[in-house]
């Protein structure tokens, strides 16, 4: 079955990273689901993407490790054969005015978000250079783009991460990898779950469609994406018309 694709998604316990990988199965991809560590929320992503039929493989990795991921994609490149397709798409918030934001804040949000993402490319690069092609998405925010008071750290990593995307477009599109960032607005996941009711009917009232969007229309995005062969250093809104 040397025809059907494999694709890693980095923090695909819950959300957007769930979200993305189930639809990335139902693609006809196998899925490689990374996480910190095994957890029944893992194990749930790995029972639905082989309710789908494919095969589904799990590697616990930090993505702010950079020597772990390394040892993740060699692990899993013996294990699957090959992988075609990276989500760049764990990440986290350390949400504070610049003023209360300490250090460490700043610093583990830049870890996780955007050397996280540094890490598993570097990690994949010689593969898909081999291959001659490889997709990468790379998932940013809306915040990256218009900024967000209380999450100076988080919006200056998900910028960089588009940076990085047009960057890393730009230096390996005549070898045939591609790597584009989506930029979700406000998603219903534990992530903002965690933010208060008034914050979130705030962030309502800013999106013209008047709702919050799902995982799964996020995922919609990333499936369109991995089968593009002619899209490269774009960055596309899932947003409901917030950032326009
Ligand atoms: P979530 O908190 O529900 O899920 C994040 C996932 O990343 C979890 O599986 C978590 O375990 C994993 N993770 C965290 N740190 C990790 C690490 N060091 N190594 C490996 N995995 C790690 O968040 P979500 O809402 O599903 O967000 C997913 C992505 O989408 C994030 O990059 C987030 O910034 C981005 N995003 C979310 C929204 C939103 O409204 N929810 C909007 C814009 C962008």
């Amino acid at each position: 079955m040397a025809d059907v694709k494999t694709a890693l998604v980095t923090g695909a316990s819950r959300g957007i990273g769930r979200a993305i990988a189930i639809a990335l199965a139902k693609e006809g991809m196998d899925v490689a689901v990374i996480a910190t560590a095994d957890s029944p929320a893992v194990q749930e992503t790995v029972r639905l993407i082989e309710e789908t039929g494919r095969k589904a493989y799990f590697a616990a990795c930090d993505v702010s490790d950079f020597a772990a991921c390394g040892a993740c994609v060699t692990a899993l490149l013996e294990e699957a054969g090959t992988i075609d397709v990276l989500v760049n798409n764990a990440g986290i918030t350390r949400d504070k005015l610049l003023l209360q934001m300490r250090e460490e804040d700043f610093d583990d949000v830049i870890a996780v978000n955007l050397k996280g993402a540094f890490n598993m490319t570097k990690a994949l690069l010689r593969h898909f250079l081999k291959n001659k092609a490889g997709n990468i998405i790379n998932i940013s925010s809306v915040v990256g783009l218009m900024g967000n008071a209380g999450q100076a750290n988080y919006a200056a990593s998900k910028a960089g991460l588009i940076g990085f995307t047009k960057s890393v477009a730009k230096e390996y599109a005549a070898k045939g990898i591609v790597c584009n960032a989506i930029c979700p607005g406000y998603i219903e996941t534990d992530m903002t779950g965690q933010m208060p009711q008034a914050a979130r009917e705030k962030l309502c009232a800013a999106v013209p469609m008047q709702r919050p969007g799902l995982p799964e229309e996020v995922a919609a995005a990333a499936a369109f994406l991995s089968r593009s062969t002619y899209i490269t250093g774009e960055t596309l809104r899932i947003d409901g018309g917030m950032c326009m």
